[in-house]
């Protein structure tokens, strides 16, 4: 049986979204339709701010209502250091953290051969101009763990080859309250190679 046309619209709309087959569609589409005008009327209009009124910071490419972003524009934050990251939902993770005080940089993608993906030169070049017009001291690239990851990291340290500052890249581990016996090979490996030499005082230090 076909679904009258809006609801089948609406369906093959909210089944582009990741991670939403045919079923959650179809749910998620009689929920709007169960809801009050108003509540359709004011998720329509979300939608289209959404796309209006967001675009990318031209300093580090967080997505943002006003240029440059209140991230670019705090003056309290570290100046000195720049998180590198793949995507601006990768910056809102550690930003709700709460964990970096540092700027940022959006590369808005990553290296991935098999999907055909690299990192734009126009992205590689406002990264470098970014680096010296902050003349910041560390770089910390915050790519995923992961084999496209690995080269995203690659493409940047390339980019950032004549950059004098310190280069860093996260270090992978066992995951908090994770067990050795369930970590894959992969991430053991990760976690052995990322170790810290541990101080007689019993404080970790950096291990590599
Ligand atoms: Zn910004």
């Amino acid at each position: 049986m076909s679904l009258p046309e809006p609801l089948e619209k609406l369906v093959a709309l909210f089944e582009k979204f990741p991670g939403i087959g045919e079923k959650s569609a179809r749910r998620m589409a009689f929920f709007v339709l169960h809801q009050s005008q108003t509540y359709a009327q004011e998720l329509a209009a979300a939608l289209v701010d959404l796309r209006s009124r967001l675009a990318p910071c031209s300093a580090c490419g967080n997505m943002t209502d006003t240029d440059p972003c209140s991230l670019c524009r705090d003056s309290m934050r570290d100046r000195k250091t720049l998180c590198v990251v793949e995507t601006a939902e990768d910056l809102i993770s550690i930003e709700q953290a709460g964990i970096y005080f540092g700027l940022y940089f959006v590369l808005g993608g990553r290296v991935s051969p098999l999907d055909g993906e690299e990192l734009s030169v126009e992205r590689l070049d406002a990264l470098l101009s970014r680096v010296k017009s902050l003349s910041a001291e560390e770089v910390i690239v915050a790519t995923n763990p992961r084999v496209e990851g690995d080269l995203t990291y690659y493409s940047v340290l390339d980019a950032l080859k004549d950059f004098e500052g310190k280069i860093t890249r996260l270090s992978y581990g066992l995951p908090v309250g994770g067990s050795i016996g369930f970590a894959d090979r992969v991430t053991l490996h990760a976690a052995l190679e990322s170790r810290r030499e541990a101080s007689k005082n019993g404080n970790p230090q950096k291990g590599r």
